[in-house]
C-alpha cells in the first residue's frame, strides 16, 4: 500500500481503525514504556522539555532556537515542548520511540493536543496552509508503516 497516493481524509480513517485495533492488544510492557517516557521527561518536576539530563541533551541536540511548525522563536511561543507526533493516548507503545518525538513550542504543541497525526495535517492544511510542506514533512512514515503489522 501507498501512502503518499492517499487523501487525508483517507489516511485519518486508516489510522484510527489501526489506532483502535491496536489500542486493545497493549500490554503490560507498552504501559512500562509509557511510564518510563515520564520518567525520562518528569523526574525532578513538571516542565514539559525534559528535566534530566539526558532529555535535556536530547532537546538540545533535536532542536534550534525556532519552532520548526510556526517558525517563531521558542521565547515567544511558551517555551520548548517534547510532542509525540503520534499521541501518547492513542500509541502508548510509542512513547519512548524517538522517531515519534519532536521538539515545537508549547503554543503549537497545545493547538495539537491529542489529534491524530493525519487530523492533525488535515487541520494545520486547512487552517495554515502555509505550514503544511513542513508539518507533511514531518510525517512519521516508519511509524505509520509499522502501525500496518
Ligand atoms: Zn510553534
Amino acid at each position: 500500500m501507498n501512502l503518499e497516493n492517499k487523501g487525508l481524509r483517507e489516511l485519518f480513517s486508516l489510522a484510527n481503525q489501526i489506532g483502535n485495533k491496536r489500542y486493545h492488544k497493549l500490554t503490560h510492557q507498552d504501559f512500562e514504556k509509557y511510564r518510563e517516557f515520564d520518567y525520562w521527561r518528569y523526574v525532578n518536576g513538571d516542565y514539559e522539555c525534559g528535566t534530566t539530563q539526558e532529555s535535556r541533551d536530547w532537546v538540545t541536540e533535536n532542536s534550534d532556537s525556532y519552532c520548526p511548525i510556526c517558525e517563531q522563536h521558542y521565547s515567544v511561543k511558551g517555551g520548548k515542548t517534547i510532542d509525540h507526533k503520534l499521541p501518547r493516548s492513542q500509541y502508548p507503545w510509542l512513547s519512548m520511540n524517538f522517531h515519534n518525538l519532536w521538539v515545537i513550542c508549547r503554543d503549537c504543541n497545545q493547538e495539537k493536543s491529542e489529534m491524530n497525526w493525519y487530523e492533525y495535517e488535515h487541520y494545520i492544511f486547512v487552517n495554515y496552509h502555509d505550514w503544511y510542506p513542513v508539518v507533511k514533512a514531518a510525517r512519521p512514515k516508519l511509524l505509520l508503516h509499522s502501525l500496518k503489522d
